[in-house]
């Protein structure tokens, strides 16, 4: 018996299957046909995903479960796809349009909680039953797993892991908030401040690695400046730790689970990025002293975190 799994996405629907455990076994992808209606992005998701089943010579009769990421909200009591941000589903009724190709009800989660199960699962935070993880890209998304499920509140959009104030009155937030740990630790952000920090130092090495054009900084660049000794890109990273650790640290003192996984573009730095942020995060975490801690690592499937996530829901 295998699963299926479908982590759709605004650029790409990609899926696959896994053995009962999860393992991947073979995986592909298509495009998002964004010039469709919900519905009709739905059948041909379905349509796409049936036929390349059949192709691997599988058939209904082998499928144990499938299921379905999304970037948004989703109503697995109802088979919904509720909303989504960049693509046009708004109550979509997917397990009904799934049910011309499968028996099998589709399940359905947000992508970022698929990314965080698959995780646990198979990748980074295998073992364990209580993992959040964190993904710092465009912003910063992630998923809650407590006792080996993933925590996504009674309405399916709990798990909004950037959108909690670290500074008061701060930077503006694409929620329309201010100061968000999304503000001002993602990939989007760290790109801000450090091309901020060019135009107030002239002086300073991220003119020299972008080669005096600022529309070539990237989320690397400040910490390519600290690895060649310059102050203004180490103060940058070191603000950057900080505030990201703020986040983490709130994560701790409210779920301490058992581990926290980093994920996403900004995560590629590994240890340069980790070790100062376990140092900060453990200098202030409750009761850091006196409890074992949470342990900070880098997740290790990548994309494939969120196929595996979704083959697992049910
Ligand atoms: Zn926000």
């Amino acid at each position: 018996m295998v699963r299926v799994g479908i982590d759709l996405g605004g650029t790409n629907v990609a899926f696959g299957l896994t053995k009962e455990d999860g393992t991947l076994i073979a995986k592909t992808s298509v495009r998002t046909k964004k010039d469709l209606d919900a519905e009709a992005l739905t059948d041909y998701i379905a349509e796409s995903v049936f036929s390349w089943l059949k192709e691997q010579g599988i058939n209904d009769e082998d499928i144990l479960s499938i299921g379905m990421g999304a970037p948004g909200v989703t109503d697995d009591q109802i088979g919904e796809v509720v909303y989504t941000s960049n693509l046009p589903f708004y109550h979509t009724p997917a397990r009904e349009i799934f049910h011309r190709y499968t028996k099998h009800p589709l399940r359905f989660a947000n992508d970022a909680d698929c990314a965080a199960l698959g995780e646990m699962i198979c990748g980074g935070a295998k073992g364990y039953k209580n993992s959040i993880t964190v993904t710092l890209g465009t912003g910063v998304g992630g998923g809650i797993i407590i006792d080996g499920k993933i925590y996504s509140g009674f309405n399916g959009a709990g798990g909004e892991l950037g959108h909690m104030v670290i500074r008061k009155d701060g930077e503006a937030c694409n929620c329309g908030r201010k100061g968000c740990l999304e503000a001002y630790a993602s990939a989007t952000a760290l790109i801000r401040d450090t091309v901020r920090a060019a135009k107030a130092h002239p002086d300073c090495a991220v003119w020299q690695l972008c080669e005096g054009d600022l529309s070539k900084i990237n989320a690397k660049t400040a910490f390519d400046g600290m690895r060649l000794g310059d102050a203004v890109c180490t103060e940058l990273v070191q603000q950057y730790i900080e505030a990201l650790g703020d986040g983490i640290i709130n994560y701790i003192n409210i779920f301490q689970p058992e581990i926290i996984l980093i994920g996403g573009g900004v995560s590629k730095e590994g240890e340069n990025l980790l070790a100062p942020l376990r140092e900060y995060v453990f200098r202030y975490t409750y009761g850091r002293d006196f409890l074992p801690r949470t342990r900070i690592e880098r997740t290790v499937l990548g994309n494939d975190a969120g196929i595996i996530g979704a083959a697992m829901i049910g």
